[in-house]
């Protein structure tokens, strides 16, 4: 099949060649007709399944007929910044020879920008809830005349406790309009918010809510305090590409990709400490490929899209089973292949358990190989005394 079925028009479908997409992904081909008639969407599907394209190609097509207008015609709810900026950027990519505009409104920047950019008017934006209610709140923006409402990653709306903000929206947007929801998982929450939010949807489902099946796994059972060394010697002896790296904590985010970038790896941190602007010349680097090793928690990796992802390494286990899926959802998007390799200890077994069952099968367990494990625990273990005698000494120094 291809996006000529669609009969989008011509601008639109020169949008479409310049991202050098030949063929509709599933969730396109299954979305975008219903969405061009105007009927509502619960889109089951995890992100790398090109669902961004699915809502934002009838949406340009929507809003070309007829002359511009400087009001908001479609809005579309994110729960992160790289996400919304990425769903903008898609827009602006796609719509690059329509004269639609579109703007995002998030936190943790100035507002003047965003609310300049509002009255000159744009009829997409895409925003975070926080700050959306903000500028709500004090008129400036208007969302009376909104024609389409998109939600999406609605499962991690929710882990982040958006969801009180995105029911108040919901009352400032009109009731008769369109709306495309869109969540890789229905936990109860969920499914009422979509009972509450659609009207007669259509549902489409894209593949199981498991991992894409593009990806290979392995488990690298390890101590804690050998987890640097193993990633070190991992990188040597993998021929990697881009590599994204998952750690628990900011703090660790950072002093990793400080430590990475020491051994001479061009490695940068992302996670929530980092100002807006730091993230965004982080996830630059990496997606033009300046940097190649990404360092990021999960917070702040939210929506990174980035194709050629060739390793995704979980340096700590994520919290739940859909974290996983989501960190793991950064490498082998649509067509191309990725591994996912988890350090795992002790205590990760019980949520490795999970993830098998949400994969239906065995995850392989792995030692690195020329990795001497017991040799690298006695001099971890001497360091870390040494270290403590040194702390001491001081200690009495002063
Ligand atoms: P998404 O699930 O929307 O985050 O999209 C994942 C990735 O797939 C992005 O890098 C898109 O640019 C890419 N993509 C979307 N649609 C297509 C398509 N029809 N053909 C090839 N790549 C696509």
């Amino acid at each position: 099949m291809s996006f000529e079925h669609f009969s989008l028009d011509a601008r639109v479908l020169r949008g479409v060649k310049a991202m050098g997409y030949t063929e509709p992904t599933p969730i396109q081909e299954q979305a975008i007709p219903v969405v061009m008639k105007d009927r509502d969407v619960l889109g089951i599907a995890q992100t790398g399944t090109g669902k961004t394209a699915a809502f934002a190609l009838p949406i340009l097509q929507r809003l070309i007929a007829g002359r511009p207008q400087r009001h908001v015609r479609a809005l579309i709810l994110a729960p992160t910044r790289e996400l919304a900026e990425q769903i903008h950027e898609v827009f602006v990519e796609l719509g690059k020879q329509t004269r639609v505009r579109s703007l995002t409104i998030y936190g943790g920047v100035s507002k003047g920008p965003q609310i300049a950019a509002l009255r000159r008017g744009a009829e997409i934006v895409v925003a975070c809830p926080g700050r959306l209610l903000d500028l709500m709140g004090e008129g400036n923006v208007n969302l009376s005349q909104v024609e389409v409402l998109v939600l999406d990653e609605a499962d991690r709306m929710c882990d982040m406790g958006f969801l009180p903000d995105v029911r108040r929206i919901l009352k400032a947007v009109p009731q008769q309009r369109q709306t495309l929801f869109f969540s890789a998982t229905m936990p109860s929450e969920i499914r009422q918010l979509a009972d509450q939010m659609l009207n007669n949807p259509l549902t489409v489902q894209i593949g199981m809510i498991a991992p894409a099946k593009s990806v290979s796994h392995a488990l690298y059972p390890v101590s804690r305090n050998l987890k640097k060394d193993l990633l070190l010697a991992m990188l040597g002896q993998t021929a990697t590409g881009r590599v994204l790296v998952f750690t628990r904590t900011k703090h660790r985010a950072r002093n990793l990709a400080r430590d990475l970038a020491k051994q001479g790896y061009h490695a940068v941190a992302l996670q929530g400490n980092m100002s807006q602007p730091q993230r965004q010349r982080a996830l630059d680097g990496f997606r033009s490929g300046k940097v190649d090793i990404l360092v990021a928690t999960d917070i702040a990796s939210r929506g990174i899209d980035v194709s050629d992802i060739t390793h995704v390494i979980n340096f700590d286990m994520p919290d739940t089973v859909d974290a996983y899926t989501h960190r793991i959802g950064r490498t082998g998007r649509v067509d191309a292949t990725g591994e996912a390799r988890t350090f795992m200890e002790q205590d990760d077994e019980p949520l490795v358990r999970q993830i098998e069952k949400l994969l239906g099968k065995r995850i392989e367990r792995r030692e690195l190989r020329d990795f001497d494990y017991t040799a690298r625990a006695a001099a971890a273990k001497s360091n870390s005394r040494s270290h403590q005698g040194a702390r001491r000494g001081q200690g009495r120094r002063h």
